[in-house]
């Protein structure tokens, strides 16, 4: 299928409430740029060197969201342009980007990553850590950063049921974030997950935010 297909054929899928962002690491401007000529605008990178390559090279209105695991001496080199932050996993990470942000004049946002997933190699908070971060007086002083929801990532498994349970524990700690947090904050209200194995499941547990690549670029 052409990337021009499997973006048509994957809007057709999805209900107002769901956004789809096209997953282009890897893959090289010139199919980003296919992509682009459909009218998709939104766009993510884990690498910072290659985001930024890209961010250069590219259209200006492209947002560009960042899903890979940040490093905070990297956080200066896309401060200025990201769009949302998806893997934030740390108060450390939050302080950083908010230093990069403050400096760049601008508010960036971010999404708490929690680890939903059986596998132990993906990261993320478990939701007793972010209620702590979200405590603290440390991230209630930070000025240039805002949550703007969550972001998972479900086991890599064929167990539908798994990762359904998995997808309604993101969902279940998204409603008690907001009821505790974020009440009367229209800002968070993302919930990023589903990629393209999994992005079916995602939507009946209501993601308003899937990350795929693969189904649209083609294998990497
Ligand atoms: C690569 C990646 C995706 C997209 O994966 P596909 O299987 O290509 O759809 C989504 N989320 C994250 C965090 C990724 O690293």
């Amino acid at each position: 299928m052409s990337i021009q297909n499997a973006i048509h054929h994957i809007q057709a899928e999805l209900p107002p409430t769901a956004q789809l962002i096209a997953v282009s690491k890897t893959f090289p401007e010139s199919d980003i740029e296919q992509a682009y000529a459909t009218g998709m605008r939104d766009f993510a990178e884990n690498k910072v060197q290659e985001l930024t390559g890209k961010y250069e090279h590219l259209p200006k209105d492209i947002r560009w969201h960042f899903i890979g695991h940040l490093q905070t001496n990297k956080i200066k080199y896309i401060a200025k342009f990201v769009h949302l932050i998806h893997g934030v996993d740390s108060l450390k990470l939050l302080v950083a980007i908010n230093k990069e942000a403050e400096k760049n004049n601008r508010i960036i946002p971010c999404l708490l990553q929690f680890h939903i997933a059986q596998e132990d190699t993906k990261f993320g908070l478990t939701l007793a850590e972010a209620e702590e971060l979200l405590q603290s007086e440390e991230y209630n002083n930070l000025q240039n950063i805002e949550i703007h929801g969550v972001m998972g990532m479900a086991s890599y498994t064929d167990n539908e049921a798994q990762v359904s349970a998995e997808f309604q524990e993101l969902a279940d700690i998204f409603k008690t974030l907001q009821n505790k947090f974020f009440a009367g904050k229209v800002y968070f209200k993302e919930l990023s997950m589903g990629m393209s194995h999994d992005y079916h499941i995602a939507l009946r547990h209501g993601a308003t935010l899937l990350r795929i690549g693969s189904t649209i670029f083609g294998a990497r």
